[in-house]
């Protein structure tokens, strides 16, 4: 059920604060009732303000009565063999996204949704075949996370440690609620920036703002291609924000220091894992001082792509780091739960995914279901 009364979840610390002693104020109540509830939000886990029971109960009836405290439903949990838990969310107005739970070692990596669907349409991406449903707002980013961490918790996962933004939807291209969601995740929930890594396809102006901010939040460059000809084929974006802008941008982000760069690129048999492509590879991750993470293709079902043979990704990743640039093969992980972004929410949302127009032959999924989103 969704009011108008504030979600206190979707507050920034400075917000909560300036909201609830409000409020308090308003009550005369005293200024450390404020703090007791942001305790509850961070630190107790709480669901509903009644569960605040160091709260009178005429506060707690007055509290609930001006704001809410809600997160979203879970529609389906898949567990794949791998170990990584996939999260369907139902969100309001029948919109549902995706987060997905990944341990790897000794971390607990979530990968959360910024957009229910996604207006940048590249070619290799389940969600951007699926069209854009809406934006989502800070609350609905952070319960993932709050949501998330509880349930891998109770199930035995541990604590998460890392936050990555790279569900479903463009992050950049919703910097109204992700910059608070940031700001929650890391002051809030007491997450390190470092922890926190913001994946773009190359929001251009969006990588400047990131780079405003004091806090040291990773970024990651789905790049996927290292000259623009090729990558306009995979990423519509690069048309209006090019490969050397978003270099030139990169560039500006670590400087000063302290900030990291990640290269993703999704290796495509036959399409960006020519071994021709391996020295500009290296030269831009050398400019950055980039990682390159390798991930072989997680095919989806609305084009005829397959995920480059293993000896031609082991040989990228030699190439790069004879190149003396750090590099990882990734392996695509729950394959047997579609936890390639987006895949769960076209199957539920069959409005909304792509096979008719494979039928029609288009062969990029410009056609969008919604909206545009701002970039
Ligand atoms: S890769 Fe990212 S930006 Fe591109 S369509 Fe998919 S969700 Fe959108």
């Amino acid at each position: 059920m969704t009011t108008d009364r504030p979600n206190l979840l979707g507050l920034t610390p400075e917000e909560l604060s300036d909201a609830l002693g409000v409020h308090f104020r308003e009550r005369g109540e005293p200024a450390f009732r404020s703090r007791q509830v942001a305790r509850w939000l961070y630190e107790g886990d709480v669901r509903s303000v009644g569960d605040m029971t160091d709260l009178p109960l005429s506060e707690r009836k007055a509290l609930s009565g001006a704001f809410r405290v809600e997160e979203p439903e879970i529609d389906t949990v898949s567990i794949s063999r791998d170990g990584t838990a996939k999260h369907l969310w139902k969100l309001s107005g029948g919109e549902v996204v995706e987060s997905v739970l990944i341990p790897t070692g000794r971390r607990l990596t979530l990968c959360i949704s910024s957009q229910a669907g996604c207006a940048l349409a590249c070619r290799f991406c389940a969600t951007g075949w699926s069209g854009f449903g809406r934006q989502l707002s800070p609350a609905e980013i952070v319960t993932q996370y709050r949501a998330s961490a509880r349930w891998a918790l109770e199930n035995g996962l541990g604590a998460v440690s890392n936050v990555v933004f790279m569900g479903m939807g463009e992050p950049l291209a919703n910097r109204k609620a992700v910059f608070p969601a940031l700001t929650i995740l890391n002051r809030g929930y007491g997450l390190g920036a470092r922890r926190i890594t913001v994946s773009t396809v190359g929001v251009l102006p969006g990588i400047k703002a990131l780079a405003e901010r004091r806090e040291q939040f990773r970024l990651a460059l789905s790049l996927h291609a290292p000259t623009s000809e090729l990558r306009r084929e995979l990423i519509p974006l690069e048309k209006r924000y090019p490969l050397d802008q978003l270099m030139t941008a990169l560039e500006e982000f670590i400087r000063g220091g302290g900030r990291r760069v990640t290269f993703e690129y999704t290796m495509i048999r036959g399409v960006n894992d020519d071994l021709a492509l391996l020295p500009r590879l290296a030269d831009l991750a050398t400019r950055v001082r980039a990682f390159v993470n390798l991930i072989p293709l997680n095919p989806i079902p609305y084009v005829d792509w397959k995920p480059s043979p293993r000896g031609r990704v082991r040989a990228f990743e030699a190439g790069l780091e004879a190149a003396g640039v750090a590099a990882a093969v990734r392996e695509p992980r729950g394959r047997d739960i579609e936890a390639a972004c987006g895949q769960l929410r076209a199957a539920r949302r069959p409005d909304r995914a792509g096979p008719e127009r494979r039928l029609r032959g288009v062969s990029a999924p410009h056609s969008r279901s919604g909206p545009s989103a701002p970039l």
